[in-house]
């Protein structure tokens, strides 16, 4: 078995001894005789995962009880949907900041449910740095505050929290667990699993429970944050292998230190990646140096004729994932926690290689 390096923004690599336990428990669970993916939700088996699995999360997040901790389905994109169906009842006034691709569809998303005011755009510097903070056109008392912390796609990241007399609500889907974070600053936290939680398909949400209970009239059950929080995320089948894997993810992450230790090996994995495209002319990456993303990393090449070698190329070196989104071209190398510092390595000298013979 030859595994590759991936650098894909999502599902993203996982850490090899998870997948291995998860191998080695597939066919029968702790010799329960059943695999995790067979037995009912409702088992004491499954309910023991479910509440390790939190609880692991809430130590590495250091998240207090007056948090809910809600494990449903639908991807981040379906929060998109629940934020203002939750906390905009009525079509409520709620400000939105516009940093790139993923805010872009928070925003439509959220038009169809609450009284969007775009606080500030990036637009200007096409998405390559965050409006400063005195330049936000905020509303005078919005039901939330909505930002997207990582964008993905851009590889622009917030190093600050917005202060705002609203409850912040958080897309984290490429940024959490990749670092410490201060729960207690927002009212929401939400993201998709297949970056550095688990596999596609669990999607989480931290939720201060001041903010259950607001929901509008029309807001599906499935997409109430209190029925979930009511009913211990089991309000329906929830993706249990999905759990089962984030528990894992969660308990490696403690071993290797957890957050603060993961955020040291993540800057370190950043600065060589940034350092090698800034120390060359061959590459380049567009974003402003503050806000450049620890986990996304776009970048592209000098001649953008060269873009389909370097792939094929880069793919043939064991090096898998590296084209930039559909939307924007060039390549982008996502180094979430499960990915390497050798992995970086690995691109790195393959970048070298590349430039010297191509450049
Ligand atoms: N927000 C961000 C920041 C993302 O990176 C993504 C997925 N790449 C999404 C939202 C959408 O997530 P999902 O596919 O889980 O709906």
């Amino acid at each position: 078995m030859t595994r590759k390096y991936n650098f894909c923004a999502g599902p993203a690599a996982l850490p090899e001894p998870v997948l291995a336990q998860a191998r080695d428990e597939m066919l029968d669970w702790h010799a329960s005789g059943l695999s995790i993916m067979e037995m009912s939700h409702r088992s004491a088996e499954i309910v023991a995962i479910a509440e390790g699995a939190e609880a692991s999360l809430r130590r590495l997040l250091s998240i207090s009880d007056d948090y809910a901790v809600l494990f449903v389905q639908g991807g981040a994109s379906s929060q998109f949907a629940a934020a203002p169906l939750n906390l905009a009842a009525g079509n409520a006034r709620v400000d939105y900041v516009n940093t790139g691709q993923w805010s872009k569809k928070a925003i439509a998303e959220a038009k169809r449910f609450a009284d969007v005011n775009v606080v500030a755009t990036a637009g200007d510097t096409n998405f390559s740095t965050i409006p400063a903070f005195d330049s936000w056109q905020l509303s005078d008392s919005p039901a939330y505050l909505h930002y997207t912390p990582n964008e993905t796609i851009g590889g622009v990241e917030f190093f600050w929290t917005p202060e705002v007399n609203a409850p912040l609500v958080a897309d984290m889907s490429s940024t959490i667990l990749s670092r410490p974070v201060d729960v207690d600053r927002f009212g929401v936290i939400y993201a998709g699993a297949q970056k550095n939680i688990g596999p596609a398909g669990l999607t989480l949400v931290i939720v201060r429970r001041d903010l259950l209970g607001k929901a509008s009239d029309g807001c599906p059950a499935m997409m109430d944050w209190k029925v979930a929080a009511d009913n211990d995320s089991m309000y329906n089948t929830p993706p249990t292998y999905g759990i089962y894997l984030a528990g894992l993810v969660f308990a490696w992450l403690e071993e290797q230190g957890g957050l603060a230790a993961m955020e040291s090996f993540n800057r370190a994995k950043a600065e060589k990646l940034y350092g090698a495209i800034d120390g060359s002319d061959f590459y380049a990456n567009p974003v402003e140096v503050q806000s450049r993303s620890l986990m996304n990393v776009p970048f592209t090449l000098a001649d953008s004729a060269l873009d389909k070698t370097f792939l094929a190329e880069s793919e043939e070196a064991g090096l898998l994932n590296l084209k930039g989104h559909r939307s924007v071209g060039g390549m982008r190398a996502s180094i979430y926690n499960a990915v390497g510092e050798e992995a970086v390595d690995a691109l790195l000298a393959f970048m070298q290689d590349f430039e010297q013979r191509h450049g």
